[in-house]
């Protein structure tokens, strides 16, 4: 996957994904090898898809606006509540 800048810690990083569900076998030397993470078994609407491996920020921005995954595109931003106006550089 391209990487991205996180837009919490600004490393660049490629982007991890998180699985949902029980894991099994495979997911869990996945997520020990640090390649995806495991999200639980409940997926709720502010899920993310992806985390930032360095800060685990959730990364709603790796989403692409009109995916028909059930997830409102207006409910992107609250991904990120405590960061409304605070990047001053951008
Ligand atoms: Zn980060």
């Amino acid at each position: 996957m391209e990487k991205k800048q996180c837009p919490r810690c600004k490393t660049l990083i490629e982007p991890m994904p998180i699985l949902y569900g029980l894991p099994g076998p495979e997911m869990v030397l996945g997520a020990q090898a640090g390649k995806i993470r495991l999200g639980g078994c409940t997926v709720e609407p502010e899920s993310a898809d992806y985390v930032c491996p360095e800060c685990d920020a959730a990364l709603p921005w790796v989403r692409q606006p009109g995916d028909d995954d059930g997830i409102e595109d207006d409910a992107l931003g609250a991904y990120w509540p405590g960061d409304a106006g605070a990047s001053p550089r951008q």
